[in-house]
């Protein structure tokens, strides 16, 4: 099995000195309120074994705070906390797909799908999303759905695309599980990182897909603290509870201190609106230099990315060849996206650059692509 395009990407950063937009996680320390949160909580409280399924604090945190941002009525038994959201990736699908049981991806997809629905004993069908809007086409997922899909993973807003389901998105894939029986498991880890002005809301939330939808969200991504690896499940209580017993089996539980410290972020909007605003502004940094310097940005709404299209740039190389050249020759980091396209048929000019770094190592990021490619 190859290493992570993050992981790979990374590496060569680290061992080239190059700035790093590759992988995503901001430079910046989460909020002071947090580390001193979890600090007290390291200090004042248990650092033994927490329950399996959360510290009642955080499941009641994550409820309170999808209530008021998502307007959901979960209650504490429908939330069972992770070691991050790869964790609720993979006891989500380990709890509900079986040997042969087919699972509807769409491409670009997180890299961590298709290997863990292998592992269940899967098999990953993949239905393309198409440029520039990377709309969910009815059509193409009936084709692609079987009497042996179980369920489908969604990753709304979408990483790496930036893009956001629109409601009719939505309402269709609610219509295709219900119609077809399928569970839907729904990565929304970018809930919280959006940049449209509209409020996130969860195919969970679609009429008739409150029993079929595993909502998985991250405290990592909501505060900007990738490394504290706090995720979680959220689902019907019957469905949490099976969640709950692959969970015990993959980490058995997660640091009680960060539950603590994560479920006083969600408390604080205040907490989450400061970031937001910082990540606006080096999202702007960013977009605006690469458009000045030539460089055709996507359209985007949500994430800590953005999506150049060397074609429209003016660039003859593809994703691959460019981002290994250009973490050499540029000493900027990117990700292809085409490493996170299983099959062919998929865009080869497409790379993504993450911006939530301080606003003069973006302008820097920029100028050195713009030399570089001068000289291409
Ligand atoms: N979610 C991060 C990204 O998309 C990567 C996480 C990882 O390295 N596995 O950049």
């Amino acid at each position: 099995m190859p290493v992570t395009v993050f992981e790979h990407m990374s590496g060569l950063a680290r061992s080239l000195g190059a700035i790093n937009l590759g992988q995503g996680f901001p430079d910046a320390p989460p909020p002071a309120a947090l580390t001193a949160a979890a600090m007290r909580a390291m200090e004042t409280r248990s650092q033994q074994y927490p329950p399996s399924a959360g510290v009642p604090e955080l499941r009641d945190a994550v409820a309170a705070y999808y209530a008021r941002t998502q307007g959901l009525a979960l209650a504490r038994e429908q939330v069972i906390v992770t070691s991050g959201a790869t964790e609720a990736i993979a006891a989500a699908i380990l709890a509900v797909v079986g040997a042969g049981d087919e699972v509807l991806l769409f491409a670009p997809a997180y890299d961590a799908y298709a290997p863990l629905v292998r592992r269940a004993g899967g098999v990953p069908v993949f239905v393309p999303l198409a440029p520039p809007g990377w709309h969910y086409a009815e059509a193409a997922i009936v084709a692609a759905i079987s009497p042996r899909t179980r369920a489908m993973i969604i990753n709304d807003p979408l990483n790496p695309t930036g893009s956001v389901a629109s409601p009719e998105d939505l309402a269709h894939l609610a219509r295709l599980c219900i119609t077809h029986d399928l569970l839907a498991i729904c990565d929304e880890v970018w809930e919280a990182v959006r940049f449209d002005s509209r409020a996130h809301r969860s195919l969970l939330a679609e009429p008739g897909m409150a029993a079929r939808a595993i909502k998985i969200g991250s405290a990592g991504k909501i505060f900007g603290a990738t490394g504290w690896k706090v995720g979680w499940l959220a689902a019907d209580a019957a469905l949490a509870a099976v969640l709950a017993k692959a969970h015990q089996f993959i980490t058995f539980t997660t640091p009680p201190m960060l539950q603590w410290a994560a479920a006083e972020g969600l408390a604080d909007p205040a907490i989450t609106a400061a970031l937001h605003a910082d990540w606006a502004a080096s999202r702007k940094v960013l977009i605006e230099g690469l458009a000045r310097e030539g460089f055709a940005v996507l359209g985007s709404a949500a994430t800590w990315f953005a999506c150049i299209d060397l074609a429209a740039s003016g660039i003859a190389l593809d994703d691959r060849r460019f981002s290994e050249r250009a973490v050499r020759e540029a000493g900027v980091a990117s990700i292809p996206l085409s490493a996170l396209w299983e099959g062919a048929g998929g865009p080869t000019t497409i790379v993504r650059l993450c911006y939530c770094k301080p606003p003069a190592m973006l302008e820097d990021a920029v100028a050195r692509l713009s030399r570089w490619r001068s000289g291409l």
